[in-house]
């Protein structure tokens, strides 16, 4: 809830301080148990950001973060560690979160060694177990990261995600860096492991076509402010934000009868440390009005459709 990350610009000899980036600016929402919530935007939008801050890998600079109705922004170091068992990440390049010099083995074993789950056999079991979820076998324990393709790597972040029993996933682009074709596959896993362990996702992506399948409800995110909130369905058949609107007529159509205008978008997307006044899309929206340039449009909740534009107030 009104959640803040700002980051200080720092310059000049004595490091003063210039000014801020407003990475995550004023964002809110909520993830429903066992739903999966896409969170969507250009790169430099604060969607990783937002992504990092729920777990408190970084402080929020303002705002509240609930967890089950704890509060993980006012958490002692040793809650959180006991929260983090519940909450758990997968990022989108599984090679760097892997240590190669550590065998599977040992990189999936690491989550149950932090918190103090289980002695040496039970661990050994889980990883065999987890690996057998995620398609792999056994005997895959014993080998390096390097001897995986991509997207077996990725098969082995989410096994290790999912070693505490998590609750909650929070997948930053975990398939942004492999091939379209194994996208699909990554992605019906993640589907898969939902239904199987009752996890609830946050899914953050940087196209709209990747989390329509997977997705409950869509979040579209620009220069660090969350602009339209609705159901899947109804935002990709209904939305109501220009910037949504031209995000999604990128997004290739199945279907060859449908005909969609493909609405560009112009120009250059600004520096979040300078960001435009008044609504920050407008240096760049097609419907732009004299409004737009001074004042922050708020969001409106239009039946669970919620948007911020100065079009729909
Ligand atoms: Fe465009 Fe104005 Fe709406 Fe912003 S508030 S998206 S500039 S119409
Ligand atoms: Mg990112």
């Amino acid at each position: 809830n009104g959640l803040k990350k700002y980051f200080p610009i720092t310059g000049g000899i004595f490091g003063r301080k210039k000014g801020d980036v407003k990475a995550v600016d004023d964002v809110s929402f909520y993830v429903k148990k066992g739903e999966t919530l896409g969170i969507v935007g250009e790169s430099g939008c604060g969607k990783s950001t937002t992504g990092r801050l729920l777990m408190r890998l970084i402080e929020a600079s303002d705002g509240r973060i609930l967890f089950e109705d704890k509060e993980i922004t006012s958490m002692s170091k040793s809650e959180l560690r006991k929260t983090r068992r519940d909450i758990q990440m997968v990022f989108q390049d599984p090679y760097a979160s892997l240590n190669p010099r550590h065998s599977i083995q040992q990189i999936l074993e690491e989550p149950l060694i932090v918190h103090g789950i289980g002695n040496k056999q039970e661990r050994k079991k889980r990883v065999q177990e987890m690996l057998e979820v995620v398609g792999l076998s056994s005997y895959h324990a014993r080998r390096y990261p390097h001897q995986f393709s991509g997207g077996q790597r990725q098969r082995i972040g989410i096994a290790k995600a999912l070693m505490t029993k998590p609750k909650l996933i929070i997948a930053d682009e975990p398939v942004s860096a492999l091939d379209v074709s194994i996208q699909a596959q990554v992605l019906n896993l993640m589907k898969d492991i939902q239904n199987e362990f009752q996890l609830t996702y946050i899914f953050i992506a940087h196209d709209l076509g990747v989390v329509r399948h997977i997705s409950d409800r869509v979040g579209v995110m620009y220069l660090g402010r969350l602009i339209e909130l609705a159901d899947s369905e109804e935002l990709y058949e209904n939305p109501m934000h220009p910037y949504t609107k031209a995000l999604l007529s990128a997004v290739p159509i199945p279907d060859p009868d449908i005909k969609r205008e493909t609405i560009l978008i112009e120009g250059e997307l600004p520096s979040p440390a300078n960001p435009p006044s008044g609504c920050a899309f407008h240096t760049r929206c097609s419907q732009v009005m004299d409004i737009c340039q001074s004042i922050r449009p708020v969001e409106r909740n239009l039946n669970g459709h919620s948007v911020a534009c100065h079009l729909y107030e």
